[in-house]
């Protein structure tokens, strides 16, 4: 016999069921149902977009120097007219070196005459790290599934809008990819995060994929190298692409500040108030510090007022600003009187004598 713990458990799944089916979490792919993202006509544009200083040229219209196919071997698409163009059933495109996070810029242009319909009109890809997608597809009043649309991350992401030329005109993606991170053991630290503008629009916003791109899957990350080859989808449609480079970005690799080797010192409270007071900067006349205690800790306004700044004691003459590179020194006289501060910040140096 059921206990009426196990009654009312039942109870609860026959109730939660429907629900969960009624309101999914997330969109299963490729749902013709979901909202089309509305139609935005770029405004024209100075191409091609020049590739800054320290951007390396992938592709400039002449070369396919920077590229291999799958095997490694020479790149099967061929230059025609100054831009690359994929060759049916040749393979994907891949670039001979291997990037990480990338600032990315494309300039690509669908066939014309249109062919197709739907995912079979002008369909490619960017794929960042040869495994995340950044679809091409001519998306000009051209419906499919939003997810698998001009500038969707595939499969997952529709853009935020359609951003898309006409077939023939050339069309900019700038991508802004941060790839995932693992840890050592090869579980997920941090999700890859991507940001396109599409002809100079807004169209994913820092998105996350959830895995590498895939079809008719849902598959979740597998640890990968930090760098792989960038690639461009053959998906039998002549589609072109021009003017490709990308800057790598500096990963974490900056070096943090260095400790400060002074101690943190602990004046009494009864020597604070010897430094309470107003204190005019030297050839600034309208300028004046004021040097407040709080209990047992010291803070100046350095005149902005009522935001006043905690100050750390080094020793009884040296103290620095908690948040800030800024260090202050009391001009501490043998009788124990405060006569002035210098405030340094920011390679300046301003000196202060005391007023009152
Ligand atoms: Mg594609």
């Amino acid at each position: 016999m059921k206990s009426p713990f196990l009654l009312s458990c039942s109870f609860l799944l026959i109730v939660a069921a429907p629900s969960r089916a009624q309101s999914p979490a997330r969109w299963k792919a490729h749902d013709m149902a979901r909202p089309r993202p509305p139609v935005v006509a770029p405004a024209k544009q100075a191409l091609p977009v020049p590739a800054p200083p320290d951007a390396l040229v992938l592709f400039d219209g002449t070369s396919l120097a920077e590229w291999r196919s799958a095997d490694g071997g020479p790149a099967k698409w061929v230059i025609k007219e100054g831009a690359i163009e994929s060759v049916p059933g040749s393979g994907y495109l891949y670039s001979a070196r291997a990037f990480g996070d990338a600032q990315l810029h494309v300039e690509w242009a669908a066939p014309v005459p249109a062919r197709g319909e739907g995912q079979g009109r002008g369909n490619s890809g960017v794929f960042l790290m040869g495994l995340y997608e950044v679809q091409v597809l001519d998306s000009y009043q051209n419906d499919t599934y939003p997810d698998g649309q001009a500038a969707a991350i595939y499969g997952q992401y529709p853009p935020l809008v359609n951003a898309c030329r006409p077939p023939g005109e050339w069309q900019t993606y700038d991508i802004l990819f941060r790839r995932p991170r693992f840890r050592p053991d090869g579980s997920l630290a941090q999700a890859a995060r991507v940001t396109v503008l599409h002809n100079g629009i807004l169209v994913q916003d820092a998105v996350e994929p959830w895995g590498p791109t895939a079809w008719l899957q849902h598959l979740p990350y597998t640890a990968h190298a930090d760098k792989l080859p960038l690639a461009f989808q053959d998906h039998g449609n002549p589609v072109r692409y021009r003017n490709i480079w990308l800057r790598q970005p500096l990963e974490d690799s900056a070096p943090g500040p260095k400790p400060d080797p002074r101690p943190v010192v602990n004046l009494p409270a009864a020597s604070l108030d010897r430094y309470v007071g107003k204190y005019r900067v030297v050839g600034e006349a309208a300028t004046t510090y004021t040097v407040s205690r709080h209990d047992r800790q010291l803070r100046c306004d350095f005149q902005y007022n009522p935001l006043t700044l905690e100050l750390v004691p080094h020793s009884e003459r040296e103290f620095s600003l908690r948040w800030t590179a800024g260090e202050i020194e009391f001009d501490l006289r043998p009788d124990g009187r405060v006569a002035g501060l210098s405030f340094k910040l920011g390679g300046e140096t301003r000196t202060a004598t005391r007023v009152d």
